[in-house]
């Protein structure tokens, strides 16, 4: 099976081809144009600039993805795009464009939810089989899946308030880091002693799989606050332990809820084997450390895709609908675009939009 997929939830512009079969399929194309610059002066995605950049990029994203994956849209055998969850005008750029396309050429339509797309990453990269255990932490996301099929997910807990890449990105800014924050954290953070200061380490205590982030980096807002205070500014050295007991306070979070969610779910399906990450966060060496040595010690599979498959991309939606379209689990053209679309929930189609 040949797979184009689009995504165009956030703010990256993506097209791929994947072709093969479930468990074994290769990516042929993967092609992102991100918005960066565009939304650089604004301190964040602004919704408007982002479907604008969308509608303008995504045709062209298409025609590169079949050109370097050297395909005519003839040898396609359906179109995967995202159909959520994500900013709406986003994926309905991607969402209309998938429509035309498969009402112009008769293919196959088939809505996919962007964070399958995650889920399924590891089996296209490194083939692994479910049942597996996925920590998708990203800027905007952070929760544990048991992922049992491609359209069988249990949400075994995730943040309560912010995700993990977003503390980063507002530590370094408050410690006047540049953006992204997670490298820029991450980087100072070798040069610091990560017990310097004492964060806090939020639901940690408690038993179940939930996290908290917000307080954490008003933690450090208040060490640099106080470290001003007794300084007169915030030397090198200060900074450095603070980005390296930020990152240590993550990382105990993570991986100390990453033992109780590979207990959840070896209490739903016993042969769990493996813990799988993705997502911008799982870029970070020290949390990569840390969950190995849990997948050392509990006697699990660690699997860690490529950082560019980790990120938002257009492979890991064509690979979910390679699978679905196995499954016999196609759209129409009613398929509707939804913001909001929780993972347990597979089918847009059925569904309909809302929350
Ligand atoms: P989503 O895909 O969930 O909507 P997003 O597009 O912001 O959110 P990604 O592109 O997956 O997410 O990841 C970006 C996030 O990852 C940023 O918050 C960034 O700071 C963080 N990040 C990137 N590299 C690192 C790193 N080395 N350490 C920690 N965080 C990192
Ligand atoms: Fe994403």
């Amino acid at each position: 099976l040949t797979i184009l997929g689009i995504e165009s939830s956030c703010d990256d512009t993506a097209a791929a081809v994947v072709r093969g079969v479930a468990g074994t399929a290769t990516i042929l194309s993967n092609v992102i144009f991100g918005q960066t610059e565009a939304h650089a002066d604004f301190g964040g995605v602004v919704p408007e600039i982002a479907a604008r950049a969308h509608a303008e990029k995504i045709d062209h994203a298409i025609e590169d993805a079949l050109a370097v994956a050297n395909v005519s849209l003839s040898q396609i055998d359906a179109i995967a795009v995202t159909a959520g969850p994500g900013l709406i005008g986003g994926v309905l750029s991607g969402v209309m464009c998938a429509k035309g396309l498969s009402a112009a050429t008769g293919l196959p339509l088939i809505g996919v939810n962007h964070l399958a797309g995650h889920a399924l990453t590891p089996q296209l990269t490194d083939g692994i089989a479910f049942p597996y255990l996925m920590l998708l932490v990203s800027g905007g996301h952070c929760q544990f899946l048991l992922v049992q099929d491609h359209d069988k997910y249990t949400r075994l807990g995730g943040t309560i308030d912010d995700a993990p890449g977003e503390a980063f990105d507002k530590t370094a800014r408050i410690l006047g880091l540049p953006q992204p924050g997670g490298p820029a954290v991450e980087h100072a953070a070798k040069n610091g002693e990560p017990h310097a200061f004492a964060l806090p380490r939020p639901l940690l205590g408690r038993d179940d799989c939930n996290m908290s982030f917000s307080g954490l980096k008003t933690a450090v807002l208040r060490a640099r606050d106080d470290v001003i205070t007794k300084n007169g500014g915030l030397p090198l050295a200060a900074r450095a332990d603070l980005c390296a007991s930020f990152q240590a306070a993550v990382t105990d979070v993570l991986v100390g809820k990453s033992r109780k969610a590979l207990m959840a779910a070896r209490a739903i399906s016993p042969d769990v084997n493996t813990i799988a990450v993705a997502g911008g966060v799982a870029a970070n060496g020290a949390i990569r450390h840390a969950l190995k040595e849990l997948c050392a010690e509990t006697e699990t599979v660690f699997v860690a895709p490529p950082l560019a498959l980790c990120t938002d991309n257009a492979a890991m939606i064509a690979y979910a609908g390679l699978l679905r379209l196995t499954a016999g689990m196609t759209d129409d053209l009613t398929l509707s675009a939804r913001p909001r679309w929780p993972l347990d929930q597979t089918s847009p189609t059925l569904l309909g939009s809302g929350k």
